[in-house]
């Protein structure tokens, strides 16, 4: 592909590697291997695109928001719903494909991080149908701010590991989950969340994803026959949004991650690596972070805990970086206004991360013509994870 990023041994441009111990990089060899093998295995591809049709109900549609677009007045605004697959989010494409890959490789146990429990989840319900045992990372202060998701992955048979160390959040919970699995290289697999971490996790990652741009381009051309205008995803390690965008890298549409913006840019509370960070290392790549001037992470913020983290998926450096993919910010508020209009408007609760990327094209639909159109990719469903707390805040 001509625009394709840089894939020389991990490397996308300047970003991603194997900044881990010596010690896990034969860990790391040997997945890179089993993934190549399974991948060239048509009844591996089989059983994977067996599995996504009747386990977690893809395709998913591509639905016309109608009122949406009428109220605008602008592009015609279609939603990709990774929010109808099974449990809930675009994470379950991943989990499905990671956790087939770890029984194909003869592991027997899995451990995840998590963060409001999407993927803890999804790995959950995997490993119960797959018949793997299955540890969950999560912080202290995501526990009690999701006990429903915490409930869900124990009925799925998940043991919860509770994580109280740094700010007992995301980001401890995958130095735990991380630190766990180092030890235990041998019979355990380690299911990251999203396009993080040192290589080939970031790929492996992607790839399971890119169904979901694979399936927008022959949806949206049964339904405009032409390429979309624009495509807008919400950007947290970066797995919806390169797996949306990678199919169209190389056609002439325009790309836009959107970050957690917080409570604004300007007031430093908020987890926008790549609009705000400098390039460094962290979970074993080179990528963009939030750190001060010694390297150390500083503190981040969203109330989606899944986007209070500090750095993005290395692949997205690289995109930011050779300016093929567009970033923006939204703020908490900005996305509590997109998801109670959407809610309104199409009759559809997207999760709080989704509604950042809906935000964003609200803000473009209107100066854009009605020949146009923006697809947003819409992560993941918000009916499980409503918190009334969003809305008392002034
Ligand atoms: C986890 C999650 C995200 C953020 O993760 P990415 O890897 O950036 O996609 C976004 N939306 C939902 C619904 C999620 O669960």
């Amino acid at each position: 592909m001509q625009n394709a990023p840089l894939n020389h041994k991990g490397r996308f441009g300047p970003f991603g590697g194997q900044y881990v111990p010596e010690t896990l990089i034969s860990a790391l060899n040997l997945l890179e291997e089993a993934f190549d093998e399974a991948m060239a295995d048509e009844d591996f591809k089989n059983q994977l695109h067996s599995e996504l049709t009747h386990y977690s109900g893809r395709p998913t549609p591509l639905t016309f928001a109608e009122n949406t677009t009428n109220h605008f007045g602008g592009a015609q605004i279609y939603l990709k719903r990774e929010d109808l697959n099974h449990t809930g989010t675009h994470k379950i494409n991943n989990a499905i494909g990671q956790i087939l890959l770890a029984k194909r490789m003869g592991k027997t146990n899995v451990v995840a991080e998590t963060g409001t429990g999407q993927h803890g989840v999804a790995v959950a319900a995997a490993c119960a149908r797959y018949g793997l045992k299955c540890k969950i990372f999560i912080g202290e202060k995501d526990i009690e701010r999701h006990p429903f998701n915490v409930l869900r992955m124990k009925l799925l048979a998940a043991e919860i590991i509770p994580v109280n160390s740094g700010r007992q959040t995301l980001k401890d919970a995958m130095n735990e989950a991380f630190r766990y699995w180092s030890g235990k290289i041998v019979d355990t697999f380690y299911c990251i969340s999203t396009a993080l971490g040192a290589h080939p996790i970031p790929s492996i990652v992607r790839e399971f994803q890119t169904v979901i741009g694979v399936e927008t381009k022959q949806q949206h051309f049964l339904a405009e026959w032409r390429m979309p205008t624009k495509i807008i995803a919400c950007v947290g390690g970066g797995s919806n949004a390169l797996g949306i965008f990678y199919p169209f890298l190389d056609e002439p549409v325009s790309l836009i991650g959107v970050e957690a913006g917080g409570y604004g840019i300007e007031t430093g509370k908020h987890a926008a690596s790549i609009t705000t960070g400098s390039i460094g290392v962290l979970h074993g790549a080179m990528t963009y972070l939030n750190q001060d001037c010694t390297g150390q992470i500083t503190p981040t913020y969203s109330f989606s805990s899944e986007f209070d983290y500090p750095a993005v998926g290395p692949e997205h450096a690289y995109l930011a970086q050779s300016g093929r993919v567009t970033y923006q910010t939204i703020t908490d508020q900005e996305a509590l206004q997109a998801l109670s209009f959407i809610a309104k408007q199409e009759g559809i609760l997207p999760a709080i991360e989704s509604a950042h990327a809906l935000a964003q094209a609200f803000k473009e639909a209107s100066k854009m013509a009605l020949d146009e159109t923006i697809v947003v990719c819409l992560s993941g469903r918000g009916d499980n994870d409503i918190r009334l707390n969003w809305f008392r805040r002034e």
